[in-house]
């Protein structure tokens, strides 16, 4: 890979224990946008995953015993050098995952922004005292760091989706193995050279690169030298990767798949909500969790929003994230426009029409169109499943609370984004929708300041805000006793 002010961010083995791990076995990083080899990784295994884990282990004594203060600057001087590095963490993000570059900027800095976040909060890890049963005892709690962390993420965000986890276990006082996803590896190198630039400790950020994610994985889960177990990814994995946890009882958690509803009512500014529809479907080629999957129109404004809606989508232009001007990229991968194809396909057989987009585009078979489906119902694949891709379905509604049945009918819980000016609405869908984080009147929402995560299906445990340490600390009970003179 060219272009780059800083040729060493590219990095191209596993980094265990403060070293890089070179080994026989490569990886090919391929760039979604043009099938090019961008990189070649050391392919690591389960041999260096215990390796990482041990080396967490050691490190974790020493870490643990510094004070937040400590832990704080060392996490402030990541973040600096992250942004500092902004340019070259974007380019190399835009080349291994495809999303335009101004995206894959505005992931780091997303990311930076959790390591910022807990380094602040990390001064802020309070305990209790509670008054006791009888006078000659007093009750403290206190919270520690619960050990070495494990994490495995996905390829959406190769970035933001490890910082927001290692961020807070740092700052907890726990250290960190990450097995990024297989596609992605380049960012979460990057980041381990920063870490190790900024001054992190051997052994307390590991990262582990390799394709065997079932025999990887099956170590990070199992081993009982692993404390707590973070997960990104998709719901059908994160359920397998739950049960391998409960043969140690880790504690847990997940950030899962999603499928946001996003509602329109006829009292809502319609360009606002033209314009949040469009940001929260189209970024990252539709391939987020929170993502909008499905829009929800009162009848009285389909038309209305369903012409502006298309007007704005026909603005978007797509193509390789490396171009100026691009604002939707390539999907992951062929297989994923295939699937993508196969929901729209499907629902098209039930009744649904494709309103706009150029189904048969031709510039890569990397690459689908933004495609805009009516006449959608709340069966068909596309509402029912989650698309992770650049398709929006509109649903029309009569009411209020057809909206929030609608809605509500599926068994994920991530996101939900609605649009009214109606505040006795407001507050009555806000507290009626089943979704661990809702926009209203906002199609983006995710900030370090404010809690991440989903109800039902979507996962367990939150991530950033004053809530995301909570998953890496232990609580403990001192009773003491014996106080009467
Ligand atoms: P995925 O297939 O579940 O993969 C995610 C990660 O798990 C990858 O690192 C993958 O490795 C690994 N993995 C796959 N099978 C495994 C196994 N049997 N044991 C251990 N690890 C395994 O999900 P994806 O398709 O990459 O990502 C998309 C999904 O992530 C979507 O459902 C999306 O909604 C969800 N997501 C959720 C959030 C959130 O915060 N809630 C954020 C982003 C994405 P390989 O790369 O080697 O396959």
């Amino acid at each position: 890979m060219q272009h780059l002010n800083d040729q060493k961010l590219l990095k191209h083995a596993s980094y265990i224990n403060g070293c890089w791990h070179y080994c026989v076995n490569e990886i090919a990083i391929l760039n979604p946008a043009t099938g090019e080899e961008i990189a070649k990784v050391c392919n690591a295994g389960v041999t260096e995953t215990e390796l990482a884990i041990q080396s967490a282990k050691k490190a974790l004594k020493a870490w643990s015993a510094k004070s937040a203060n400590e832990r704080s600057t060392l996490l402030r001087n990541w973040f600096d050098l992250m942004m500092a590095n902004q340019d070259d963490l974007g380019r190399i993000l835009t080349s291994e995952q495809g999303k335009p570059l101004a995206e894959a900027k505005g992931e780091v800095a997303y990311g930076a922004s959790f390591i910022e976040w807990f380094a602040e909060e990390g001064k802020r890890i309070y305990g209790d005292t509670i008054p006791a049963s009888s006078g000659d005892k007093r009750i403290v709690v206190i919270k520690q760091p619960i050990g070495v962390v494990a994490a495995i993420t996905p390829w959406n965000f190769p970035n933001a989706m490890i910082a927001r986890k290692a961020a807070a276990a740092l700052a907890a006082g726990c250290t960190f193995v990450v097995r990024p996803a297989t596609q992605t590896p380049l960012s979460a190198l990057a980041m381990a050279e920063l870490a190790e630039r900024a001054g992190i400790p051997a052994g307390v950020f590991n990262v582990v690169v390799g394709d065997d994610a079932r025999g990887m994985g099956k170590i990070l889960t199992e081993h009982k030298d692993i404390a707590k177990f973070t997960f990104t990814g998709s719901t059908e994995v994160g359920k397998s990767l739950i049960s391998q946890c409960a043969t140690t009882v880790k504690k847990v958690s997940m950030e899962l798949g999603g499928n946001a509803p996003f509602i329109v009512f006829d009292d809502a500014d319609i360009d606002a909500a033209v314009a949040g529809a469009l940001v929260s479907k189209y970024r990252n080629a539709g391939q987020t969790c929170v993502c909008t999957n499905r829009i929800l129109v009162q009848e009285n404004v389909l038309a209305e929003f369903t012409e502006k809606f298309i007007e704005a989508v026909k603005a978007l232009s797509i193509g390789n994230g490396l171009d100026e001007d691009v604002t939707v990229g390539p999907m992951i991968t062929a297989q994923a426009v295939k699937e993508v194809r196969k929901l729209i396909d499907e629902s098209i057989s039930q009744g649904a029409e494709l309103t706009f987009g150029d189904y048969d585009l031709s510039i890569g078979e990397n690459f689908l169109a933004p495609i805009v489906l009516s006449k959608v119902t709340n069966d068909m694949p596309v509402a029912h499943y989650e698309i992770f891709g650049p398709v929006a379905p509109i649903i029309s509604f009569q009411d209020e609370s057809e909206a929030i049945t609608i809605a509500n009918d599926t068994e994920f819980g991530l996101a939900a984004y609605f649009y009214s000016r109606d505040i006795g609405r407001v507050w009555r869908v806000a507290e009626g929708l089943d979704f661990g984080m809702v926009g209203i009147n906002e199609g983006l929402i995710s900030n370090a300041a404010a809690p991440f995560g989903g109800m039902k299906q979507s996962g367990n445990g939150r991530e950033g805000s004053k809530y995301g340490l909570d998953d890496y600390l232990e609580i403990k009970y001192l009773c003491m006793g014996g106080l009467d003179k």
